[in-house]
């Protein structure tokens, strides 16, 4: 075992689990779903079934077609995605949390929500999970890819394969919440890649990421897993914003 494998096995030993909310840090009852106290779930929008048939956002109670306006004007190379909570203000606090603060145990919870909602969209075979990749230089600076920390989770309960070195990220980018629409596609225009080709023939791949914007990371993934034929690309996040 790598010293990262073994570090990560002591502190999923050493975090306590559904003892504190995780977002105001009250104890709570070891029943508690997801480690929230009853009044911080209820500041959760967990996203129901009312959503975009491609990208899984979810879609207004008025709002007529079935994919929501991001969607019908781009298309996207993964086959669906699925969010399970909108990214509000407390949900923003708690990815702050696991990626800024170093609190790995926040995305143990955020994986048994990402879980639960793979089970409810029947979502049972796949070959290979591959968390969005982080440049390398980068995640050594955070320590962890916490898409990695997810998919670790995901695996486990649900007896998937991990891959996190076949895609990789070749280049630092800006972070795409710092640029303009246009500028970011181009920002990660050949930025991933795929090494070895062959691993994801015909195989069911599910990628993972914490938050899904405007699908263009989640794009610029599929497109290059697309090169090696797999069978279909899911995409899970664990938060999604609103657009309608
Ligand atoms: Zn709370
Ligand atoms: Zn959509």
């Amino acid at each position: 075992m790598k010293l990262d494998a073994y570090i990560d096995a002591f502190l999923d030993f050493v975090y306590p689990r559904n003892i504190y909310c995780l977002l105001c840090n009250e104890s709570i009852q070891k029943t508690e779903k997801y480690s929230l106290c009853k009044s911080c779930r209820e500041k959760v929008n967990f996203i129901g079934d009312n959503t975009c048939e491609k990208c899984g956002k979810p879609l207004g109670d008025f709002y007529i077609s079935k994919a929501c306006p991001d969607c019908i004007k781009a298309k996207h190379y993964f086959t669906k995605g699925f969010s399970c909570v909108e990214y509000n203000d407390p949900m923003k606090e708690l990815v702050h949390k696991l990626k800024y603060k170093n609190q790995r145990y926040v995305a143990y919870h955020m994986a048994e929500m990402m879980i639960d909602k793979l089970k409810k969209q029947k979502i049972d075979a796949v070959d290979y999970i591959i968390p969005v990749p982080m440049y390398k230089k980068k995640e050594k600076r955070r320590g962890f890819n916490q898409a990695y920390l997810l998919s670790k989770y995901i695996g486990k309960a649900m007896d998937w394969k991990v891959e996190k070195n076949n895609l990789i990220k070749i280049k630092d980018t800006t972070p795409q919440n710092q640029l303009t629409k246009d500028e970011r596609k181009d920002n990660l225009k050949n930025v991933f890649i795929i090494q070895v080709k062959e691993q994801f023939q015909d195989q069911n791949i599910l990628l993972v990421d914490d938050v899904y914007t405007t699908g263009n990371t989640t794009d610029a993934c599929s497109k290059e897993i697309k090169k090696s034929s797999p069978k279909s690309i899911w995409v899970i996040s664990f938060a999604t914003g609103k657009n309608i």
